[in-house]
């Protein structure tokens, strides 16, 4: 009984590795994904495979600093300024039309 127990926590362990590693890829937290597939373990290992690529995210400089940051950062981790959802990384056509009818 007690030796079954471990087996499945080992084969948890193994799903939260798995995660944690698939997390961590995509450019978000191990820790993260690690504890999402060890306490869900099929689930979420496969959340972690839909998951958004973060290191595939529209990037920005911050306006202060210019650290580069996720476009859709809404605090610079940086230097803490607050950003507001950015014109300029998007540069939609609009967005752009608007920014000069602004100025
Ligand atoms: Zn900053």
């Amino acid at each position: 009984m007690q030796s079954q127990g471990l087996g499945l926590l080992v084969i948890l362990f193994f799903f939260g590795l798995a995660g944690g590693m698939i997390g961590r890829i995509k450019g978000s937290s191990f820790f993260i994904w690690f504890l999402v597939s060890f306490c869900v373990p099929f689930l979420g290992l496969l959340a972690a495979v839909l998951y958004r690529w973060d290191s595939r995210e529209l990037r920005r400089p911050c306006p202060r600093c210019k650290a580069v940051l996720k476009l859709h950062d809404a605090v610079c981790h940086h230097c803490g300024a607050e950003l507001e959802f950015p014109e300029v990384a998007i540069a939609s056509e609009e967005a752009v039309r608007r920014r000069i009818a602004s100025t």
